[in-house]
């Protein structure tokens, strides 16, 4: 197997056994990036420089541990001092943060290698990654297609084994809508178990840093570095961070896991479902008992996030005015023009209408009508959680309705791109901590089940993911891309 296949494990065991050095194993990666980027375009920075510097030091050090040498790459969301931070917009595109992100620094200090920065919907809105204002990334499975969003940049670099593994950003299913995409493992912890610590926010309420990676093992690996309390982040929470690898016993007899009626309702193609269903007869084969559930209110999810989401975004989205970061006019002809002139140029279309959205359900006179009412849904959307887990110890669904759909297929109708996250939305909004595993093919393209936790219960996900990669080989599906 060529070096960009295998695991972050299974890549520690080759630099630990001297198969391979740090300077090899970053340089391998490189040529892949190379080779891939001009159809891809995962990456809107590539760190070859620096990353090299790096893992020679790792090697003059001569010690493997951890995550020495072991090459990843960052959503463009991620403050990285001294490296450019765009968050694919054009107000930030000469952006250069004076500090790092907690998590990534938590990656850095445990010797990880950043490769570079990727690509992203604009401030993380959108599902497609075609909202970024650079440019598109392409589905590694078919270079048609989307690879899911916002972190699309992440999970097609995943797939197409340019990095072992990316972090990621998610605030509806932007970690696990587009690791479904493209068939790999994403993780969204629960609320306020990673530092969002120098991650440019969108809508703090619901915003959560993950992992991307191409095993559950690995997943795990990373997010044992990642979570815990942050002295810089008030909305991490103290609480002791288990060794996640610890729950990955393949053993998931006696489990109890509820599969939502509502989840394989509401425009779920048929495909899809049928993947999934699968997915539950083998949860039983080893062992679980499976069992439909309900969750009520799921339908107002997206509708009330549409409305929590905007809201939080416009008041985020204020500090961007042209006076301390990125793009300024300087032909306007005073401040206040000056401000209104650089956020018009700076700013994408969808990120406009998210501000304008926001500003209006925050307006004095509507605030109790729909920023208050959507803070009540949400009550109700965690309460159906709740409930359900008095009696189960996981949900499980599929993670998005249908696999990657074509580039510029949905531009035209932001309600239908909204869509997507039906599945995902409403985690975020309970605060839980959700992660999607490729669970089959359609017509080529992968399938992502998406494993729903109580709050802090990431070691049952873990655990009940594990032992589906352990009878299954849908974890070892690769795309080809046209290149072997
Ligand atoms: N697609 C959703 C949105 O556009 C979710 C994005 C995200 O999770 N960052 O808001």
């Amino acid at each position: 197997m060529e070096l960009h296949e295998l695991t972050v494990h299974e890549l520690h065991e080759k630099l630990a056994g001297r198969e391979v050095s740090a300077e090899e194993l970053v340089s391998s990666f490189f040529s892949r990036i190379n080779s891939l980027e001009p159809k891809l375009r995962a990456f809107l920075t590539i760190t070859e420089e620096k990353a090299l510097m790096r893992a020679r030091e790792t090697d003059k050090l001569g010690k493997y541990e951890g995550l020495d040498g072991i090459p990843f790459a960052l959503k463009d969301i991620f403050c990285t001092r001294g490296i450019k931070t765009t968050c694919a917009s054009k107000i930030l595109e000469n952006f250069v943060p004076t500090y790092d992100s907690t998590a990534g620094r938590r990656l850095e200090e445990q010797g990880g290698i950043l490769l570079g920065k990727l690509n992203m919907d604009e401030f993380a809105m959108g599902s497609s990654t075609e909202h970024s204002a650079f440019y598109s990334t392409c589905n590694p499975w078919d270079l048609e297609r989307v690879p899911g969003g916002s972190s699309g940049g992440s999970a097609a670099a995943v797939s197409a084994g340019e990095t072992p593994f990316a972090l990621g950003t998610d605030t509806g299913g932007s970690i696990r809508q587009p690791a479904s995409y493209c068939g790999v493992v994403g993780l969204k912890p629960t609320y306020g178990r990673v530092s969002r610590w120098g991650v440019i926010a969108f809508a703090s309420s619901l915003d959560q840093v993950g992992v991307f990676s191409k095993d559950v093992r690995d997943c795990a690996i990373v997010m044992s570095i990642i979570a815990g309390k942050d002295p810089l982040d008030s909305t991490s929470v103290e609480l002791e961070v288990p060794d996640y690898s610890s729950f990955l016993d393949g053993n998931v007899r006696g489990m109890k896991i509820g599969y939502p009626r509502e989840y394989f309702q509401q425009g779920v193609e048929e495909s899809i479902k049928t993947a999934v269903m699968q997915a539950l007869k083998k949860y039983e084969e080893m062992g679980a008992i499976i069992e439909e559930v309900s969750l009520p209110h799921s339908e107002y999810a997206l509708p009330a996030y549409y409305l929590v989401a905007p809201a939080e975004a416009s008041a985020n989205l204020a500090r961007f005015d042209g006076v301390r970061y990125g793009l300024r006019d300087f032909d306007a002809e005073n401040v206040i023009d000056m401000f209104s002139r650089s956020r018009s140029q700076g700013f994408g279309n969808e990120v406009k209408r998210r501000i304008m959205l926001g500003t209006y359900a925050l307006s004095s006179g509507y605030y109790d009508a729909y920023y208050l009412k959507a803070l009540k849904v949400r009550r109700l959307i965690a309460n159906d959680f709740e409930k359900v887990f008095n009696d189960y110890d996981l949900i499980v669904s599929p993670t998005a309705p249908s696999p990657a759909f074509k580039l510029g297929e949905q531009t035209g109708d932001p309600l239908t791109l909204y869509m997507n996250d039906i599945l995902t939305v409403p985690v975020n909004m309970a605060g839980l901590p959700g992660m999607s595993i490729p669970c089959g093919l359609v017509n080529g393209l992968p399938v992502g089940m998406q494993l729903i936790g109580k709050a802090f219960d990431e070691g049952t996900l873990f655990k009940a993911a594990h032992a589906f990669e352990q009878n299954t080989d849908y974890h070892k599906m690769r795309p080809t891309l046209g290149v072997k």
